[in-house]
Formats: C-alpha cells, sequence, structure tokens
C-alpha cells in the first residue's frame, strides 16, 4: 500500500500513469522502479523536488 513519505497519510488520489496527490499535504508523488518521488507545486504551478527531505528507505515502496 502506498502511503505519502512526508506525512504518512494513505488518502492518496491518482492523478496519471504512476502518479498520485497526497490530499493530507498537498504534494505530488510519482513511482519509479520502487521509488517514491516527491513534489512540491508551487504557487506559480513549478514543480520542486523533495526528495532530498527523505531518506532512500523513506522514499521505498513497501510491497
Ligand atoms: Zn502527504
Amino acid at each position: 500500500m502506498l502511503s505519502c513519505p512526508n506525512c504518512k497519510s494513505k488518502d492518496l488520489g491518482k492523478i496519471g500513469v504512476n502518479q498520485y496527490y497526497c490530499w493530507s499535504c498537498f504534494i505530488e508523488l510519482s513511482v519509479n522502479k520502487g521509488k517514491i518521488l516527491t513534489h512540491q507545486v508551487e504557487e506559480d504551478g513549478t514543480l520542486s523536488s523533495l526528495d532530498d527531505l527523505f531518506s532512500d528507505d523513506e522514499r521505498s515502496i513497501i510491497m
């Protein structure tokens, strides 16, 4: 089960192929090769990566 690495919420909406949106902390998640990539949507609509905030373990998907 996929959960948000930032807030641990499982309240994720699917927005595309391997792309999810966290309704709890409003970040975008995408899944690539078993890793969760995190992005914050800025006010001007650009995406900035939040991956530096999380360890590899936190961004791994546990099946
Ligand atoms: Zn979240």
